[in-house]
Order: C-alpha cells, then structure tokens, then sequence
C-alpha cells in the first residue's frame, strides 16, 4: 500500500484516489487483474463521484448508511439454498437483495411449481433480474437484449452480468421501466477466494451505505454461512440493510424494487 499512497499524494485528487484505492484495497496489487476474464464493456467497479461516493446507480436504493448485501446468478447445485440463506437473513433482521438467473428460475417453477424468487421475497428479501442466461448485453443487439432482459425475473432493479452495459443497454432497460443496479463493494468472490477471505476483504473495504457483490455460482457458495457474512460486517461497526417491512411489520417485498430502499 505504501508506494500507491505516495502515488496518489502526489496525484492529490480526491477523485483520482477514490478510484484507485477502492478497487483493489483487499488485494495485493501484484496478484490485480492478469487472469480476470474481461469483456467489451465492464464496469468491474462503478466509478466514484468527485466526493468519492458511488454514483445513485450502483447504490441499488440503498440510500442509507446500512451496507447491503447481494447474491448474483444461480446456485445449479442447491437451488433451495437461496431461500434457506433468505430465511436466515430474515431471522437475523436482514434484507438481501438477490439476482438469480431467469432461465433456472423459470425452469424451476415448471418442475416444481413454485419460484424460488417469490419464495426469496416472501422472507423480505429483494430480487432483481439478473438476465435470463447471463450473457453481456454490451455485446448484443437491441432484440437480444430486450429478450435477455424479459425472460428475467420480473423486478424494477436491473443487474447486467459482469457489470456491462453500454448507452443502448440503459436506454433499453429503462424503456422496459429497470433502472440499472450495479455494487459497490467486488469480493471477487469468483476468483476462487475461500469464504474466510471474502469474509476479510468485506471487513477491510466496507463503508457506509456500500452494495456487496457475492455469488451464488461460486464454487464455494455452499460454504458461505450467511451468519458470519453478517457478524463480519457488524464487527466493523456497521449495520445491515433490514428485511422488507410494511408498517413496521415484516412483509412479502414487492416485486418492483422501491426507488429507496426501505434499509
Ligand atoms: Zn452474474
């Protein structure tokens, strides 16, 4: 860290640090980026504003100060254990906001009968459309990427795989009545971090109001204990985003995600 401090001294731009700091503070810079695969358009980190908070865009709604976490994409293993990580949430006065893939999850609900997203948002937990088979909309055509778009999960919350999306994406996606909602905390979860380091690189990074990437594809999701993914981000001191709530009563969450976030 000492030679990128001295760096960005010598930059003194409060914007140019937000920027560079952030993304890779839990990381040796060494081990940054060479085997990270990359497409056309990737906003692997939103960019910071000129006081260094993300833009309202990452922030999903979160405008609190609570941190918010989030589980992108499908667990093809164990699907019933997004509901079982959302009842846990619930118990433990947490709301989540999950991103699970619209082809398993209509495929789910054929086989079963039930969706595990509505099962999600029936313990106060928030769902998004994570696209229905994850491609990068940056790189489609507008039919592609309405058709990638409709066969999500319905919700008003939009989360482009691997953060990509260009101005005819956000363009398409509001027409379809989304607002994008990227992160703003990485754990790189998916570059084979175990559960612990994860776990350390929430406590170093997080900050007030953040949006916390976390996959359920991940190999190693079935040992992510939602119990210590919490008690680490209280062990900083902050507090997490609450389950879904109607009059102070915890209730089913909509399926058109509030523009703010009832955390
Ligand atoms: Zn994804």
């Amino acid at each position: 860290m000492q030679t990128r401090t001295v760096a960005l001294l010598a930059l003194g731009s409060v914007l140019v640090l937000a920027a560079l700091v952030r993304p890779d503070s839990g990381d040796s810079p060494a081990q940054a980026e060479p085997d990270e695969p990359r497409r056309a358009v990737v906003r692997d980190w939103p960019l910071l504003d000129a006081t260094g908070r993300a833009p309202r865009g990452s922030t999903c709604g979160n405008r609190s100060r609570r941190v918010l976490l989030s589980f992108d994409d499908w667990d093809y293993a164990e699907p019933k254990r997004m509901v079982a990580t959302a009842r846990t949430a619930k118990r433990l006065d947490v709301g989540m906001l999950y991103f699970p893939l619209g082809e398993p999850n209509t495929a789910y609900r054929r086989a079963h009968g039930k969706s595990l997203a509505d099962k999600v948002r029936a313990q106060g937990q928030y769902v998004g459309n994570h696209t229905y088979d994850h491609r990068s909309l940056s790189t489609l055509g507008a039919a592609a990427i309405r058709r990638e778009i409709r066969g999500g999960v319905r919700s008003s919350l939009l989360r482009p795989p691997y953060g990509a999306y260009d101005a005819q994406v956000a363009a398409i996606a509001s027409d379809l009545r989304y607002r994008i909602c990227l992160w703003t905390l990485d754990t790189r979860d998916w570059r084979d971090l175990t559960p612990k380091q994860v776990r350390t690189r929430i406590v170093r990074n997080v900050r007030p109001g953040d949006v916390i990437l976390l996959h359920m594809n991940h190999a190693l999701h079935r040992r992510y204990d939602v119990r210590a993914l919490v008690s680490a981000v209280r062990s900083t001191g902050l507090k997490l985003c609450r389950p879904y709530r109607e009059h102070g009563e915890p209730a089913t969450s909509p399926v058109r995600v509030p523009r703010k976030l009832r955390c």
